[in-house]
């Protein structure tokens, strides 16, 4: 059973309101804000800054000086509607050796997921996944009148591509879209390069592939690959990246399409062509700076192996991530924790159904891991492994 996101956005916000620390939990922060009517409650930013981030996967270190100074020469820009933006198109084409039309920028890759829904789902087609996944395709989907054909994981929590192929074809006059997020959020888990070959050999050839690599630069399982040459091949797959995460510009707004040139026109007429002077500029930099994003992917893992390490020490099992986050099997359900955890200032992931029985942490900066450990050694007892049971 499937909880609905306002209805869930109620709940939660009710209850994070009534916690009495006067925390302001940002438990859907990693989602775009919502459509209107049902606007954001504003935040304290005392209360903001008060708390450990460890709930929407974002890069805790901020972006590196390269791109702040980018971003801050692009100032001179703010007033203008056609201005220089450093060939961003033509620079990301560049970085991965396609053609500048087939790219498509959108405001975040969140734009990039709505946008491909919009587009092949329109007219009530549905989109093929996984549950638990990244569900703003599955949302949109809600939103545009359609649904979404979800399967279980498999019982390691991986995706079932044999599952997905079947539905696909079974399905395929209702399908307009299948949607793989790899590594996939909230699990973090890779599909192997052979799998997505194995995708996107057996599901019928015309129909569109949405893979959403968000964290592709975390990945440092030799199995995995990025799936751009199968837009180079020129079959029908759009593939959705983001400078949220490993490039910490989450909050101004930057992703884009990777797709065949005729997918990129069938999308470009939703796409609304929203990207800010600055975040223009700091793409552009970003892509250049691949020592700092190093740095950062170093951190990551280092910070992301000590804490499951303790974790597993202290006897609760953790799902093995390729991502700036990780999962934890915590053995009871994970609501009324994310409650316990914000008391104590720390704000963690939200539920993922019908995953209620782990937990998602970020990774955030060496001090703020320590806070998350210690607050999870108040609220859970030191025990034999729990089993990841869904
Ligand atoms: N895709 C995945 C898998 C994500 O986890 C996120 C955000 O957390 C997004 C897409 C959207 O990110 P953004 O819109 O900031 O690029």
């Amino acid at each position: 059973m499937s909880v609905s996101r306002r209805g869930f956005i109620g709940g939660v916000g009710a209850a994070l309101g009534y916690l009495g620390t006067g925390a302001s939990v940002d438990v859907f922060g990693q989602n775009r804000p919502q459509a209107a009517g049902a606007a954001r409650a504003p935040r304290m930013t005392d209360d903001y800054d008060a708390m450990a981030h460890l709930s929407s996967n974002e890069n805790c270190w901020g972006p590196p000086d390269s791109v702040m100074k980018a971003m801050n020469n692009a100032w001179k820009y703010s007033n203008r509607y056609g201005y220089p933006d450093g060939n961003l198109v033509s620079e990301i084409a560049k970085h991965h050796g396609v053609k500048t039309e087939n790219i498509l920028l959108g405001a975040g890759s969140g734009e990039v997921l709505d946008f491909a829904a919009t587009t092949y789902l329109l007219g009530g087609k549905k989109v093929l996944g996984v549950e638990p996944t990244y569900g703003t395709v599955f949302q949109h989907a809600t939103s545009i009148k359609t649904t979404a054909i979800k399967l279980p994981l498999n019982k390691d929590y991986t995706q079932s591509i044999p599952a997905m192929i079947k539905a696909a074809n079974d399905h395929q006059s209702e399908i307009g879209l299948v949607y793989l997020c790899n590594p996939n959020n909230p699990t973090g888990i890779v599909v192997t390069k052979d799998e997505v070959k194995q995708l996107l050999d057996g599901v019928p050839k015309t129909m569109p592939v949405l893979i959403d690599e968000a964290y592709h630069h975390f990945v440092d399982d030799p199995r995995y690959a990025t799936s751009v040459p199968y837009v180079i091949e020129g079959r029908r797959v759009i593939i959705a990246r983001t400078f949220s995460k490993i490039a910490a510009l989450a909050g101004m707004r930057l992703g884009y399409a990777i797709a065949p040139a005729e997918m990129i026109a069938e999308m470009r007429p939703y796409s609304m062509q929203s990207i800010n002077a600055l975040v223009k500029w700091g793409g552009v930099a970003s892509l250049k700076d691949t020592a700092s994003q190093a740095d950062v992917k170093k951190k990551v893992i280092d910070l992301r192996k000590k804490t499951t390490s303790e974790l597993e020490a202290y006897g609760y099992e953790c799902l093995p991530s390729e991502t700036n986050f990780f999962m934890v099997a915590i053995g009871r359900e994970v609501q009324p924790v994310i409650q316990e955890f914000a008391t104590k200032k720390v704000a963690v992931g939200r539920p993922f159904p019908p995953m209620t029985k782990h937990l998602r942490v970020s990774i955030g900066t060496a001090d703020e891991m320590a806070r998350f450990m210690t607050a999870f050694k108040e609220i859970f007892p030191a025990k034999a492994k729990t089993t990841a049971a869904v």
